[in-house]
């Protein structure tokens, strides 16, 4: 066994990883990264079909990311936001609330003001301590923050990030250690409990046609909670699609109609874009005062102006990690005072604002807004949308969804009472291990395979990775069709 692996093997101990199955067999070391295709230390090649678990955007070892990221390291690497600013923090604060204006004139609205973390659990524990601070403030002391989250919903790892999820699997052996939250159904139209079709089918047969009960439901919960006294003060939800739930995609208007819900009772509004911010859920255009500007995250498809945008995974295109938590002028202001009042935010980590992983996201940002990204994510939105469609004679292919450049296609049992498989057969890993045999890495979220491909991924690259999929679950549950 390579010595990479074998000083792995002794001394690393892997997220999310069972690590008795992780010792079995040898594992892959990465060596080396071009485009969209991982190296190992033995020279094998693999697609990076999940962009190193969402992160990556422009593809590994990009030129221009690389040389901000050399221009920088020749200045400095790191100096403390705890006292000083610095030239691509400041910079990039300036830039990500240019990309994240909602193009919507409504009061009080504009992402104005940038807290810099380090990861996606800390831009959501940002968020989530300033709207209790906030909260406090603005009600009074007396009635105990409530927050409001999605079933299904993964937030991070870290206690206040995961007091936000509502995923047994994640988070049920937690439940002593984490601070009670209150969850709400969000829309699973495959499984929709309600057994109706999907809102854009209406004319869909087996099923009643969509009566919205999904948003009902929400409405309920904030009236209930109002009914309590203590209306919620922050309602937190991933817009458009529910990554670790299983690449879930809401219906559209769901996530407008349900913020507009949730300002209707006063909550401050969460989005977590920590997933689908910086274009993965696909091109959309919008107009901003007679000129046509490209949208870079998901909120802004719905025109939903949130309280709190948090970021994080691909803002550095995935290179280093660093993440913002973006808020508005009347958040901020509400931490103002005299020193001796101590209204100060006292929140802060060591690495706040680095300037490496600024520079990395000041050149991401660069080229996900040039005309041939905004281009090539178009063409590889639709190769992928083609190429899904050859999963659907698989019988153990429930279900293939699509937001942009995210997919999750659901395996099941028997596809026509959409059967699930138990966990415990290991569907989804079994189905990668074999996709990683025909050379596309992926990771999947229990019964669902996801693909995501960086955003330079060649259309050869794109039927590769989906063909790897086919190939892998005929091998796995067999060759039979529909
Ligand atoms: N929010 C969402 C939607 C995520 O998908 C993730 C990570 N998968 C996180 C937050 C946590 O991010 P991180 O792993 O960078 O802490």
């Amino acid at each position: 066994m390579n010595k990479f692996a074998q000083l792995d093997r002794k001394f690393v101990w892997h997220p999310f990883t069972q690590m008795r199955d992780w010792r079995k067999r040898e594992p892959l070391v990465v060596a080396s990264g071009e485009g969209a295709v991982l190296r190992d230390v033995r020279g094998r090649e693999f697609l990076d079909a999940n962009s190193s678990i969402w992160t990556n955007l422009h593809g590994h070892n990009h030129p221009k990311i690389n040389a901000a990221i050399s221009r920088q390291l020749e200045k400095i690497a790191h100096s403390s936001a705890l006292g000083f600013a610095n030239e691509p923090a400041s910079l990039l604060a300036e830039k990500l609330v240019q990309a994240a204006d909602s193009k919507l004139k409504i009061k009080n609205s504009k992402l104005e003001k940038v807290f810099f973390s380090d990861d996606g659990s800390t831009a959501m524990e940002v968020a989530l301590k300033l709207a209790y601070e906030f909260t406090g403030r603005t009600r009074g002391k007396k009635s105990q923050p409530k927050f409001l989250s999605l079933d299904g919903a993964y937030h991070g790892d870290t206690v206040g990030a995961a007091s936000l999820g509502h995923i047994d699997l994640f988070h049920k052996s937690f439940t002593g250690l984490l601070f009670k939250t209150d969850n709400v159904i969000s829309p699973y139209c495959y499984r929709c409990p309600f057994n109706r079709a999907k809102p854009e089918r209406a004319d869909a047969r087996n099923y009643r046609k969509c009566d919205w009960e999904c948003v009902g439901k929400v409405e309920q919960k904030f009236s209930a909670q109002k009914r309590k006294g203590n209306p919620y003060a922050a309602f937190i939800f991933e817009p458009l699609v529910q990554g670790s739930a299983g690449m879930i995609p809401q219906p559209k208007t769901w996530l407008k109609q349900v913020s507009e819900i949730a300002r209707g009772h006063d909550a401050l509004l969460i989005a977590d874009e920590v997933m689908t911010g910086f274009g993965r859920t696909g091109i959309a255009k919008a107009e901003s005062g007679g000129r046509r500007a490209e949208i870079l995250f998901a909120c802004q498809k719905e025109n939903v102006p949130p309280d709190f945008l948090c970021l994080a995974k691909g803002m550095t295109g995935g290179y280093l990690p660093m993440a913002a938590t973006l808020t508005t002028q009347k958040i901020f202001d509400a931490f103002l005072g005299e020193y001796h009042e101590f209204k100060t935010f006292f929140h802060g980590h060591s690495f706040t604002g680095n300037q490496l992983g600024a520079s990395a996201a000041l050149a991401s940002l660069e080229i996900l807004q040039s005309k041939k990204s905004i281009r090539e994510r178009e063409n590889l939105e639709k190769i992928l949308r083609e190429e899904l469609k050859s999963l659907w004679q698989l019988p153990n292919v429930g279900d293939v969804r699509q937001v942009g450049l995210i997919a999750g296609i659901e395996l099941v049992k028997d596809w026509r009472i959409r059967e699930p498989f138990d966990l415990r057969e290991r569907a989804g890993i079994r189905v990668c291990e074999a996709m990683a045999r025909r050379g596309a890495l992926t990771r999947p979220i229990g019964n669902v395979i996801v693909l995501m491909p960086p955003y330079c991924t060649t259309a050869a690259q794109a039927r590769k990775m989906v063909s790897a999929l086919r190939e892998a679950v005929r091998e796995i549950f067999g060759a039979q069709k529909r």
